[in-house]
């Protein structure tokens, strides 16, 4: 339910859902239809190969499941790992964490590194475990490309680079779901053997369908592996989606708005929505910088370009400023999870945004401080990202 108190759009800044475009919202306008039927491939076909230009990849294949994010780390640890086998993961932040424990409930044993929330991949560390691990008892690495909870981005290309110094053979998982579409993402060159990713984020859908894509030697290991699957099975999509079908009912609708989105992506230019992603990332740390606050992601080299945590003065609740916003400015800001709730509010800069959208954000997150006594100047933040907005034209004129 939306809050119905404040006329006029709501203001969606949580990293996801984002805003639907309304092309995708017509284009998903649509009478049901036999997916059976001898035209329904012509939806279909041409769907993979804009998905996997997206994600990067010319060997991989790209899956399209009725599902959520979450549900493609099951996919991808029951299709290629049996239980018992060992994975290497590190925790950071609550998405991180959450994928840990899908993987503990499916019999995997994770060894877990726990790193400070703020910080990401380290692959010093993944690079010494692995080369210790002399048995190559490793299966697979768990990396978290953009950790949503604390605004955080790794570097994959350099979690591979520790893999291959260390001459192992472990697969590499990347959990992209905030990260591709809005990132960018090559899963090929960066060596990624599994790509998660969901619809309701850089894709600018709803939630619903899960987006990833698995190398040829991530399908390979689903020969021979011992993990139970039925519905997430990898080998059933690929015989069916061949010919442009699905072993089981597809949403139709959501089809139709990913085939809009694909459009709308390339459209813009894969380059030029990382570009702007980074732009307004970088206007939104501006705000941040003159509000005198701290990103929750300690280090430059750490931030995210699709979403920011920010940390609220000692003293303060961010519960109580993301409540302010919503009730009073109908702005949704994305709240703190686990063990930064209350500490951290954020502000998702992802999918279908421009400058004034963003900036009608940040004014919101100003007044909602200032309203729960926070000490910030009025104005700063927003004068502060339309500095930065102003000197760097995102489009040529
Ligand atoms: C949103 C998100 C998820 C969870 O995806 P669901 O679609 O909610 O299942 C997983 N990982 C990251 C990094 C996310 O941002």
């Amino acid at each position: 339910m939306q809050n119905s108190r404040v006329p006029g759009r709501n203001f969606l800044f949580v990293p996801g859902p984002t805003n639907l475009p309304d092309r995708i919202v017509r284009a998903m306008a649509v009478a049901s239809e036999d997916h059976r039927s001898p035209t329904f491939p012509d939806l279909v076909k041409p769907l993979f190969p804009g998905l996997k230009k997206v994600f990067g990849t010319e060997k991989g294949h790209a899956f399209i499941f009725p599902a959520s994010g979450t549900g493609g780390w099951e996919a991808a640890i029951t299709n290629t790992l049996s239980p018992g086998d060992k994975v290497l993961a590190q925790r950071f932040g609550q998405f991180s964490h959450l994928w840990i424990d899908l993987a503990n409930r499916l019999g995997l044993e994770v060894i877990k590194q726990e790193r400070p929330w703020g910080t990401g991949n380290d692959p010093e560390l993944i690079e010494e475990t692995l080369k210790a691990d002399k048995n190559h008892e490793i299966k697979a690495v768990f990396a978290t490309h953009n950790e949503t909870a604390t605004g955080v981005s790794s570097d994959i290309a350099a979690v591979r680079k520790a893999i291959d110094a260390a001459k192992h053979p472990a697969l590499l998982f990347v959990d992209g779901v905030s990260s591709v579409a809005s990132l960018e993402f090559k899963m090929d060159e960066w060596g990624v053997d599994v790509i998660v990713s969901g619809s309701q984020k850089g894709f600018m859908l709803p939630a619903g369908l899960l987006l990833m894509a698995a190398s040829p030697k991530a399908i390979d290991a689903g020969k021979t592996n011992k993990g139970r699957r039925a519905y997430f099975e990898f080998q059933d999509m690929i015989a069916q989606n061949a010919n442009g079908y699905f072993p089981y009912t597809p949403s139709v609708p959501l089809l139709y708005g990913l085939k809009e989105s694909l459009s709308i992506l390339f459209e813009e230019g894969l380059d030029q929505v990382y570009k702007r992603h980074h732009h307004l990332a970088e206007g939104t740390r501006a705000a941040v910088a003159a509000w005198g606050l701290k990103t929750c992601a300690k280090e430059p080299k750490w931030n995210s370009d699709t979403v920011t945590a920010i940390v609220v003065p000692e003293g303060y609740d961010a519960v109580k400023v993301i409540e302010t916003a919503y009730k009073r400015y109908n702005l949704a800001l994305g709240a703190g999870l686990s063990e930064v709730a209350g500490k951290v509010f954020r502000i998702g800069h992802l999918g279908d945004l421009n400058e004034l959208m963003l900036l009608g954000a940040i004014a919101g997150a100003e007044m909602a401080m200032l309203d729960n006594g926070i000490k910030i100047e009025a104005g700063s933040g927003v004068a502060a990202a339309q500095a930065v907005f102003r000197a760097n034209p995102l489009l040529k004129m």
